[in-house]
């Protein structure tokens, strides 16, 4: 049993001041993440600040954009009527993530936080990893690896980006609104996550002491045809071995504007740029479906336990693209 501090600020700045002073604290949301690694003995904070009562929950239609409060939670997201009936995918992928009990405590903040599955990053008696001990190596690429990526990977780490909901929002160009001493900026969740490069424990742009306080959504045009698929190796409670967020607008039979981001085989939501750029004013056809494909999934890193999902990969997208455009 070790022991940390906790304490429960009222105020935004107050909660920064009380986490940028302790280099060991640390923002404590739905907790579904940081309590759980902290049970694992992973995570060790000298102090837990409770943000959950800040003036930071909420949905919020503001012209051509759903203006997201950090805080609120993946159930409340997924039952905003503007998200039903203009981003249906995000919606998707917000209810194919975790159970409901965890979708109630769960904020979209925390959600674009959480940490990689990596089952050796989850277990410290394991001494070789990255991610968590700089200059250790790592366990993955060398022993059994499944649940792991196949994009922006290298042998120093293959840790998977877990979140269902991030890869929704790269789709969807979402920006995100941050806070810290030194005032307000926002940062493009494509630009907002790192590869692991030579340091997988770097996996965000964020600074000690920032907060996530809200996140843009750009509402993409009426009539849009999407979906998000996750395909994953039980029906509910499960992360995705693949998954595909596709919106396309289309004309008659020809796509005229593609959005594209898959989960599953990135060590960050991996968007698909060349992919939409093969289906910008392309048909609707199985070619070109396959070819946005081959777009995708380029120049992979496999281990053993990963090759599996260079096809599987494909397959999901191509899958996606056919059931919307049916
Ligand atoms: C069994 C299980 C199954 C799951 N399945 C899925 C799944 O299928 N798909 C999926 O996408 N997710 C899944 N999850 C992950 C779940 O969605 C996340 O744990 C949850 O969204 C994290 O949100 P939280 O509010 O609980 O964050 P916390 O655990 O409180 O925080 C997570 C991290 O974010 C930081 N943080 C939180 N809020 C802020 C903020 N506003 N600003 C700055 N830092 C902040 C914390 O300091 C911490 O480091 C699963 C989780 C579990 C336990
Ligand atoms: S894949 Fe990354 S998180 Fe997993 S053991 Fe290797 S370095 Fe650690």
């Amino acid at each position: 049993m070790r022991e940390f501090r906790y304490e429960r600020p009222s105020t935004v700045a107050e909660a920064i001041s009380a986490v940028a002073g302790d280099p060991d604290a640390d923002f404590l949301a739905g907790g579904t993440t940081e309590v759980d690694l902290m049970k694992d003995g992973v995570f060790h904070p000298d102090l837990l600040v409770d943000i959950t009562r800040l003036p930071l929950r909420g949905v919020r239609k503001n012209g051509t954009m759903l203006q997201v409060g950090a805080l609120t939670t993946m159930e409340e997201l997924a039952a905003d009527r503007t998200l039903i009936e203009r981003a249906p995918f995000v919606r998707e992928a917000l209810l194919l993530g975790a159970s409901t009990q965890l979708r109630n405590m769960a904020t979209i903040g925390g959600n674009l936080l959480q940490r990689t599955r990596c089952r050796y990053f989850r277990d410290p008696a394991v001494p070789a990893c990255n991610k968590r001990e700089p200059g250790s190596g790592c366990e993955a690429v060398a022993s059994v690896a499944r649940m792991h990526a196949i994009l922006g990977a290298s042998r120093d780490c293959i840790a998977l980006h877990a979140s269902d909901l991030a890869v929704a929002l790269v789709a969807l160009d979402a920006v995100v609104h941050l806070q810290s001493e030194d005032g307000e900026r926002t940062v493009p969740l494509t630009q907002f996550y790192l590869m692991p490069g030579d340091t997988p424990n770097r996996e965000n742009v964020l600074r000690h002491g920032e907060l996530i306080t809200a996140i843009d959504l750009p509402l993409p045009p009426e009539g849009i045809r999407s979906t998000y698929l996750k395909v994953r190796d039980r029906a509910s409670y499960e992360f995705a071995l693949t998954s595909a967020a596709v919106a396309l607008t289309m004309d008659g039979s020809v796509i005229t504007e593609a959005r594209i981001a898959m989960g599953g085989v990135g060590t960050i939501p991996w968007r698909g740029f060349e992919a939409e750029e093969v289906l910008r004013n392309a048909p609707a056809t199985p070619d070109a479906f396959r070819s946005a494909a081959e777009g995708m999934i380029h120049d992979p890193y496999v281990v053993p336990g990963t090759a599996f999902k260079v096809e599987l990969a494909k397959r999901t997208l191509v899958r996606a693209l056919t059931e919307v455009t049916s």
